[in-house]
């Protein structure tokens, strides 16, 4: 469920309709509902209230400010990747204690800072890691409490650019493994295991895969406790689908269904890491209608949002729902359109051989779905200033981030000494 809907004859984001915002500070622009946004964050809270738990919204799906502040008062946690994402997570009023930490490649001065700062654990992915995390610890005289990323292998079924949970995947430590690697992480002074941590992949649309995942996850947890290992987190990571078009993804209270009674005797605290299914349809991009093209072969609509604006169509072929901002009525005429953008690539496109209403230049057009890792992976490609972001509240709209300035586009480059004059 969302806010956009058609009210009158227009699109409307609660209460705003798109066409005044777009009207004020011109396309394209990412828009946000504030309500579905606290909707789908409650959605997990209460599907899980039957265990103790904490979420941490995963930030590399959006990492808007605005964003973070309020789900951070819903009481969201934050799954970090970066030290620019724990810089954010801090500055948006996040508990530390509520902030895990993974990623393949965490540098040295990321992991100082995360330590500084006393995070709630370290998802750590190798054991030259743990010797790094061993290593800073020892040295800032501070204990750094880890989790072991394991790898159930499981295929999550889903594209396999954003599948993270199978043999051949960069991410986490194999699962027969593991057990090696927590004896190792014990052996560490500076090293506490608290947890066991897995995220299997992304956009995952049936609750057996999380069910396959967990179970191996809990027997590993079971082997871990007899060697008399203290672990009190499970993180079962993200990666709950949306539907972008008709995919019928599990609500979180089916998942909390299917998965609770895995973790009854587990006697941990539950980590999730959802980041698409609260972001993601809590978000539109609005473009503009450019012009009309045919060639022998194709149609076109040129738009003025591009893949640097919205690059999942390109980057996983994937699929965005896009419509007219003023409601097409049945019998209006349609067209089998290529929906393009204007980055010179061949690959910059937001649909292909779609059927759509017809639409006029200048026409305003909702690219549905947009909210998560869609400005996140913008890019100023092409030299093409990132656009504005909103966020509505009822009948309220702000603007969360400003349209970036030509001179943004510049910023921090030098001319060098020989060059100048
Ligand atoms: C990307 C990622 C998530 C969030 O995935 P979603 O599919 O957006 O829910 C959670 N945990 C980890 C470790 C991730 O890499």
């Amino acid at each position: 469920m969302h806010d956009f809907q058609y009210k009158n004859g227009e699109l409307y984001c609660e209460g705003v309709p798109v066409k005044t915002v777009a009207q004020r500070i011109g396309t394209p622009f990412y828009l946000y509902s504030s309500n579905t946004l606290s909707m789908h964050f409650r959605a997990f809270d209460t599907a899980f209230s039957g265990v103790p738990r904490v979420i941490c919204y995963a930030l590399k799906s959006n990492s808007n400010s605005a964003i973070l502040r309020l789900l951070g008062r819903e009481g969201a946690g934050a799954d970090i990747v970066s030290g620019g994402e724990l810089f954010r997570a801090l500055r948006a009023g996040i508990d530390p204690k509520k902030i895990v930490y993974a990623g393949v490649g965490k540098r040295r001065d990321e992991i100082e800072y995360a330590l500084k700062i006393g995070i709630l654990m370290f998802n750590v992915e190798s054991g030259d890691e743990l010797r790094a995390l061993d290593d800073a610890a020892g040295e800032m005289r501070a204990t750094a409490r880890i989790a072991l990323r394991v790898n159930p292998n499981i295929d999550p079924k889903t594209h396999a650019y954003i599948s993270t949970g199978l043999k051949e995947n960069k991410f986490g430590i194999p699962i027969e493994q593991a057990l090696e690697y927590y004896q190792m992480a014990r052996s560490l002074s500076h090293v506490e295991i608290v947890g066991v941590h897995h995220h299997i992949g992304s956009q995952i649309t049936e609750v057996q895969p999380f069910v396959d995942a967990l179970e191996k996850v809990v027997a590993f947890i079971k082997e871990l406790k007899s060697a008399g290992m203290n672990i009190k987190y499970i993180d079962i990571g993200g990666g709950l689908g949306i539907t972008y078009k008709d995919e019928t993804p599990p609500l979180p209270r089916e998942l909390a269904t299917a998965i609770q009674p895995l973790l009854k005797d587990c006697g941990c605290t539950l980590v999730l890491e959802p980041g698409r299914a609260i972001v993601g349809n809590a978000g539109i991009l609005v473009t503009s209608v450019l012009y009309h093209k045919e060639t022998g072969e194709k149609k076109f609509l040129i738009v003025d949002a591009g893949m640097n604006d919205l690059i999942r169509p390109s980057l996983y072929d994937a699929y965005h729902e896009i419509k007219p901002i003023v409601e097409p009525a049945a019998q209006d005429p349609h067209d089998v359109v290529d929906v393009v953008g204007p980055i010179c690539e061949s690959g910059d496109f937001l649909a292909k051989e779609r059927d759509m209403p017809a639409v006029k230049r200048g026409d305003l057009l909702a690219v549905m779905s947009g909210g998560a890792y869609g400005f996140s992976m913008s890019s100023n490609y092409n030299s093409r200033p990132r656009v504005a972001e909103v966020m509505v509240r009822g009948n309220e709209y702000f603007v969360i981030r400003e349209r970036e300035t030509y001179n943004d586009l510049i910023k921090g480059e030098k001319i060098p000494r020989w060059l100048a004059g």
